[in-house]
């Protein structure tokens, strides 16, 4: 498989893809190996990963090097990423004892009720290559704590990292049969999913989620599922700074040049701060530095997929067809390199592509609302769910809102943003289960009741 340098379309390394008999023997050595890594102690488990953690950091420089080389992501963006999946293990670790050892529900003379949360056994991950470490890390830290072997499968997109990841885990002290990586695109995913995995946890598009899910339910296992998202922002007239508001929702669809889950997709602003909010956002998008990853103060890089470019300049001429106009952008930039001009669309309805399908790169819609009601309506008007997010100076007005849209996560004056400590989880098209907070840390574990009499 060769490792295609997105920026330069340059190949910058061959890897040997895995093939169904070198998975097989892979899994087989997880199955015989993970009961005695169940059988450490939780510490024990918790102070390897936290000297992963700690070699994340010192080598932070040459593992950014590499994510940017074959995501196309800028330099800086690529630290921030590897700096974000450190705080998100620091903050699994230090929450790993309040939330994976045995709770004790009742204790009376003669009963006592408790719940131990039992390893699943080994786990198959199969992953995006967006934020290969944030979501990366959301499965195979909680998993790895609670006492499973993994196989890891990053995207073919971000198969170097992957491999990154796999050396620095076992630098760390994984043992090398607790922790294997497959290599590969398409087939390699396909044929793990005939495997006996003890349960499947799935980030990427909803396309394949939908057919990973039906694949492997017939194995009564867990199957965990975060998908995308075609994430709604609403400004209401009473946003008391629209310029700022719309420097930081531009970051919000534009970060990563939207190629993250929960970017910004559509934008619907009240008829009032429109105009005002308009010229600031439009601004801010033409302050941006475009270019190579690695020239310093670039903001957007190249995308990742070739394929994409066609996507989005799709989503530009239907939603001309369909009466939008065109503020900047709109197509994909000559040369080398996977390179899409940021684009703004306005007089756009949600009957567009751009409205409806996720676009995952840079270009956004925004529509002119009269009230609350229309942009709850437009809102709700998705197969969707993965985030939404209201910008208003009152609390509950947000909250209102927010309460009758069926996302995984609400966000008031704020968006693009995930913590450590909620539950990451999208509805509908955009997943199942969830990642991070307590929930996140358990869904890699079985709980049993214990009734002890005596
Ligand atoms: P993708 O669905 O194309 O691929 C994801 C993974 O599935 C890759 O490792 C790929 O090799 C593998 N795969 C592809 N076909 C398969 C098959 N038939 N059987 C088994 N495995 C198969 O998605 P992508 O392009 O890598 O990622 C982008 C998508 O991921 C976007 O939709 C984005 O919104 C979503 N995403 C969601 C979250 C979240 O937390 N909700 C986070 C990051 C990305």
């Amino acid at each position: 498989m060769q490792i295609i340098n997105p920026a330069t379309e340059e190949i910058i390394s061959t890897l040997e893809e895995d093939n169904r008999a070198s998975l097989q023997t892979k899994f087989e050595k997880l199955k015989q190996a993970q009961p005695a890594w169940a059988g450490k102690s939780l510490r024990d488990r918790a102070s390897i990963l936290s000297t992963f953690n700690e070699l994340l950091e010192t080598e932070i420089e040459n593992l950014a090097q590499v994510l940017t080389s074959e995501v196309g992501k800028p330099l800086q963006q690529s630290r921030n990423e590897i700096n974000g999946a450190s705080a998100r293990i620091k903050w699994m670790l230090g929450n790993a004892e309040k939330y994976l050892t045995d709770e004790v529900m009742v204790d009376e003379p003669g009963l006592k009720e408790i719940i131990k949360y039992e390893p699943l056994g080994v786990v198959c991950n199969i992953s995006a290559w967006n934020y290969p470490y944030l979501v990366g890390v959301n499965v195979f830290i909680p998993a790895l704590l609670s006492g499973n072997a993994v196989v890891y499968k990053p995207s073919e997109y971000a198969s170097l990292t992957g491999l990154q990841i796999e050396k620095l885990l076992k630098k760390a002290g994984i043992p090398d049969e607790i922790f294997q990586v497959a290599i590969g695109a398409k087939e390699t995913g396909a044929a793990l999913l005939e495997m006996n995995f003890d349960g499947y946890f799935f980030t990427g598009s909803y396309k394949t989620g939908k057919y990973i899910y039906e694949k492997v339910a017939s194995k009564m296992v867990p199957c965990q599922l975060e998908l995308g998202g075609k994430d709604p922002l609403y400004i209401a007239e009473d946003v008391a700074d629209v310029a700022n508001a719309a420097i930081g929702t531009a970051d919000g669809a534009f970060y990563n040049n939207g190629q993250s889950c929960c970017s910004v997709e559509r934008i619907y602003v009240h008829e009032k701060n429109y105009d005002d909010y308009l010229k600031a956002f439009v601004s801010e998008v033409q302050s941006w530095k475009s270019g190579l990853p690695t020239t310093d103060g670039v903001y957007l890089g190249s995308l990742t997929r070739k394929d994409q470019l066609i996507v989005l300049e799709n989503q530009v001429k239907d939603a001309l067809n369909k009466g939008a106009k065109l503020l900047c952008g709109g197509k994909a930039v000559e040369g080398k390199g996977y390179f899409f001009e940021p684009t703004i669309l306005t007089d756009v309805t949600n009957d567009m592509l751009v409205m409806q399908e996720e676009s995952f790169g840079p270009i956004i819609g925004i529509m002119k609302v009269k009230d609350d009601e229309e942009a709850l309506k437009m809102m709700q008007d998705t197969d969707y769910g993965l985030t939404a997010s209201v910008y208003t100076s009152e609390q509950s007005r947000a909250e209102k809102i927010l309460s009758q849209l069926d996302s995984g996560s609400g966000y008031w004056n704020c968006c693009d943003r995930v913590s450590a400590a909620l539950p990451w989880s999208g509805r509908k098209y955009s997943g199942i289960g969830a990642t991070l907070s307590h929930q996140g840390m358990r869904a890699f574990t079985k709980p049993k009741g214990y009734h002890l009499r005596g």
